[in-house]
């Protein structure tokens, strides 16, 4: 029997299919009505137009993503033990994969603690820097749920400082004001410091991007850095200089970092020297990459190693012919300034862009820069970013190793 003092959302006719598939969205179009009045993000039954309880979802008001579902139990209560339970869940997957989630191993790592839908909690990202938790909550049903989600994670790190960067534009189609600020603890007097690996790195948590840091790139820099020794790195759109730190620690000859960020590049600097590198072998040029690119093409440079990462290039849909001309411009002049048998790594985060088309975007630039290329690895995120089977638009990092001989 339903309940109908419970809000519920029905869904239209033959909609439920993707939910019961295990995807996490509705979209308003797939929302034939609402019973009783569902507060702004807070939890409501889901059921198909047949009647179907199919599970407890986020109602988002001012979203086109209506429903979030927290879970595919209809039963599930939505309170502080739920959170509790699935920060629980996500700690347990981490440390069965090795990493080390609760910074037992080393006081100063770093991981995603929480990925959102990937962890059962659409909206809520977590990102753990030593002993600094910064929270990311991007839904209506993640804001309603706050409360209890910092109480879960004071439970299980009770001597963590918590920053709330709740600043991305996500929450404005959400319909939800900025927000950040120190929930516990006291605010970092600069950069903190992480360990990954060999490499220290400076994390601005306060005014970084995202969280600080691109803490989903972490075994790409890996796998960047054993290919280093000995060479010539250009890492563009370097940030705080992630990779080419690593290529400098596993022992580059030379890196030279391209952002348009002069405080990100500064901050590149101070970490490059809290490694030890020489100043000289990790240098900085501020600019426009792509003009960049150009210019270092133009003076016959050529690399070993080099690394493009941009921002997020298509933020949408109808922005993905543009990014794809911009991903093929980055691509064509990486593949000219590298030497036969070098490498180059180039990325891309944007969701729409998915992993065939980004790969026949290479095809295209290493068409044009008249260079026979080699695919050496498909790259992804690390397994503190999860990615659920159900879920591809999760999976928004995607990287190509390449080699052109
Ligand atoms: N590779 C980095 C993350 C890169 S984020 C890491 O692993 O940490 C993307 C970077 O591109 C940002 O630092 C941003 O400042 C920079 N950026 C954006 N547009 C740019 C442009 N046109 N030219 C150069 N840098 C740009």
């Amino acid at each position: 029997m339903t309940d109908i003092t419970q809000p519920a959302a029905i869904l239209a006719l033959g909609r439920e299919k993707s939910a019961r598939r295990g995807h996490p969205w509705v979209f308003s179009g797939a929302l034939a009505r609402l019973e009783g009045s569902p507060e702004p993000g807070g939890p409501i039954v889901v059921r198909s137009a047949d009647g179907h309880r199919i599970g407890v979802a986020a109602y988002s008001p001012s979203s086109q993503i209506s429903l979030r579902f927290w879970s595919f139990d209809p039963d599930e209560v939505i309170d502080t033990a739920f959170f509790l339970a699935r920060l629980d869940r996500a700690i347990a997957w981490r440390e069965a994969q090795g990493l080390d989630p609760m910074g037992q191993r080393d006081a100063d790592s770093a991981l995603r603690l929480l990925h959102a839908e990937a962890d059962g909690l659409p909206g809520v990202t977590c990102d753990r820097y030593g002993r600094y938790l910064v929270i990311q909550l991007s839904s209506a049903g993640a804001e309603w749920a706050r409360a209890m989600i910092l109480e879960a994670l004071r439970t299980r790190f009770p001597d963590h400082a918590v920053l709330e960067r709740s600043d991305v534009d996500s929450r404005v189609k959400e319909g939800l004001p900025q927000r950040t600020g120190m929930l516990a603890g006291e605010a970092p007097a600069g950069p903190i410091t992480i360990r990954e690996g060999d490499c220290r790195f400076l994390v601005d948590i306060l005014a970084g991007h995202k969280t600080g840091f691109y803490l989903d790139q972490a075994p790409n820099r890996a796998r960047l850095a054993a290919l280093s020794k000995g060479k010539r790195v250009l890492n563009v759109f370097s940030y705080t200089g992630g990779f080419g730190i690593a290529a400098g620690v596993a022992g580059a000859a030379d890196v030279l970092h391209v952002d348009s960020s002069g405080p990100a590049l500064a901050l590149m600097a101070d970490s490059a020297a809290l490694n030890g590198l020489d100043p000289a072998r990790a240098r900085a040029l501020e600019g426009n990459a792509f003009e960049i690119l150009r210019k270092l093409r133009d003076k016959a440079e050529s690399f070993d190693l080099i690394v493009l990462d941009p921002p997020k290039l298509a933020a949408n849909a109808s922005q993905v012919a543009k990014a794809s001309r911009a991903y093929k411009d980055m691509m064509l002049w990486g593949l000219k300034l590298c030497r036969a048998g070098g490498h180059v790594a180039a990325f891309s985060c944007s969701g729409n862009v998915d992993a065939a088309l980004f790969r026949r975007i290479a095809a295209d630039a290493a068409a044009d820069a008249g260079r026979e290329v080699r695919v050496v690895d498909q790259l992804g995120s690390g397994r503190d970013h999860p990615s659920l089977l159900a879920f591809p638009e999760g999976d928004y990092l995607k990287g190509l190793l390449l080699s052109p001989m």
